[in-house]
Formats: C-alpha cells, structure tokens, sequence
C-alpha cells in the first residue's frame, strides 16, 4: 500500500457516481467511499471494491453513507428527510448503516460516517433521545470491526454536537468535520467550531460554500469550488495544523455537473498542494 504522508490529499466519491482510475486522475491516492441508498453492499460488492482498491492501490479511509429519500433542497427539507431524525426511516436507515459497517469492516476499512441530521439542542427532545441510543447502537457495531463512527458536521452548532459527543459515551464516536457546512447551515464560523470541536475529528471534508442569502427563510448557502467560498482555505488548513489533525484533507465537490466536478476537484488538489 502507498506510504501516505500527514494531511495527504483524498477525495469524497461516491459508488456507481465515480470511478477509482477517474478519481486517481484527479491526482490523490486516497479518500472516502459514499455509498447511496440504492448501492448494493453485499459480499459481492464488497469482494469487488476490496479487489479494486488492491489493484488501483488506492486507500479508503471511510465508508460514508447516503439514504434512500434524503433530500438536501433547502433547510426545513433537509429537516425533515435526512439521517436518523425522520422517524419512519430510523429503523431501516440504522439497518443501512450496520450493513455499511459490514462492508467496510470487508474492506478493512476503519471507519463509518454519514449525516444524522439537525441533533435537537434540547437533550430532552424526543427526537434528541431516539438518534442518542440509535447512534449508540451503531457505535457498538462499529467496535466490534474496530471502527470508529464520525458524524458530518455542519446541520447544528458546535457547542449542540459537542454536548451529544459527550453525551452518548462511547469511545468510537467523532466527527467528520465539514467546514463548509457550517457556513452553507449558517450554523456558525467553522474555524472557531473546528477549534471545539478538536478532540473529535476523525476525519475532515476540503469543502467551501458561501452564506444562505440574508432574508430567505430556511435557505442553504451555495456549495462553491474549493478557494472560492467563504471558508479560507489557508485559515482551515492552518488551524488542521494548529489542532495537530494528521489524516487527510477529503476533497469534496456536491455540483451535478460531472465533468465541472472534477475540474474543481483537480484544481482543488493544486490549492491544498500548497497549503498543507
Ligand atoms: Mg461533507
């Protein structure tokens, strides 16, 4: 396996979406499998991407899932349809995210992540009490392959993810940290937040985005390419240094449009080349 350096470059690419030799010709050797709601992840699945990634010699830090009926259009949306917090999806989203485990633990792979949602700031919530033991649950599924559990960051502030973090008293949770969703949520300054929430990270997003626009209720702000958003990239990768993060920066890059995504992402490769 290739020796990976300190804040190596990696890249967030989904199944059936991208390739491993289309992701490699962006130039990293690493990254963050996402698996959506429809991907097969059965034995067969996961035989074939085990042999792909020997042969393309490229490491997967972390299987990240998607769900079935997520939609990401606006923040009420997001609300209501994404991770643990739908109620009618838990329990089959809580088996989705067992069989990930499965998988990646098929893979060698160390860890699992995916978006729970907005965690209620009140920790009497409903809500706020059935995602902790759900989370719970899955966190001691992780453990048994020696897996850790990182939350995407970003759908509450930092000072709500930090007091769940504890709460749920687990050694193998933490975050996967996501500057650019702290600003596209509105949820705070995600350099300050990356300082909170330090012991936690596990691994971390190279995303950037701007602000929702002032006076449109429950707007997300608008993902941009890496450098031209609002996050500074030079700031995020010097407090990653300032905290002591060594893993990889995971580019990640949402746009539809296929081939601007992967320009942006080469380009987004030469920026963090001469940040880190
Ligand atoms: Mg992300």
């Amino acid at each position: 396996m290739a020796a990976l350096r300190e804040l190596e470059i990696g890249a967030m690419f989904w199944a059936v979406r991208d390739t491993v030799p289309r992701i490699k010709s962006l130039g990293v050797r690493c990254g963050q499998l996402g698996i959506g709601g429809d991907v097969p992840m059965n034995a067969a699945a996961a035989a074939e991407w085990k042999s792909t990634l020997d042969a393309e010699d490229f490491t997967v830090f972390t299987c990240f899932a998607a769900y079935n009926g997520e939609n990401y259009a606006d923040i009420p949306t997001v609300q209501q349809t994404v991770g643990f917090i739908p109620p009618a999806t838990r329990v089959e989203r809580e088996a989705r995210t067992i069989e990930l485990s499965d998988f990646a633990a098929a893979l060698g792979v160390k860890s699992i992540a995916c978006h729970i949602g907005f965690v209620p700031a009140d920790d009497r919530h409903p809500d706020y009490i059935a995602v902790k033991a759900m989370v719970q649950r899955i966190c001691d599924h992780a453990a048994k392959h020696g897996q850790t559990f990182a939350l995407e960051t970003g759908q509450e502030p930092a000072r709500t993810l930090l007091h769940f973090l504890k709460d749920l008293g687990r050694d193998n949770i933490g975050i996967n940290f996501d500057p650019a969703n702290m600003i596209l949520y509105g949820t705070g300054d995600p350099i300050e937040a990356l300082g909170i929430l330090a012991p936690h990270v596990i691994s971390v997003h190279a995303k950037d985005g701007d602000w929702p626009p002032t006076g449109v209720e429950g707007a997300l702000g608008t993902e941009r390419p890496l450098g031209q958003g609002s996050v500074g990239m030079p700031r995020f990768v010097a407090k990653l240094k300032e905290i002591g993060y060594k893993g990889a920066m995971n580019i990640e890059r949402e746009t539809e449009n296929l081939e601007q995504r992967y320009a942006d992402m080469a380009m987004a490769v030469k920026l963090l080349e001469g940040l880190r």
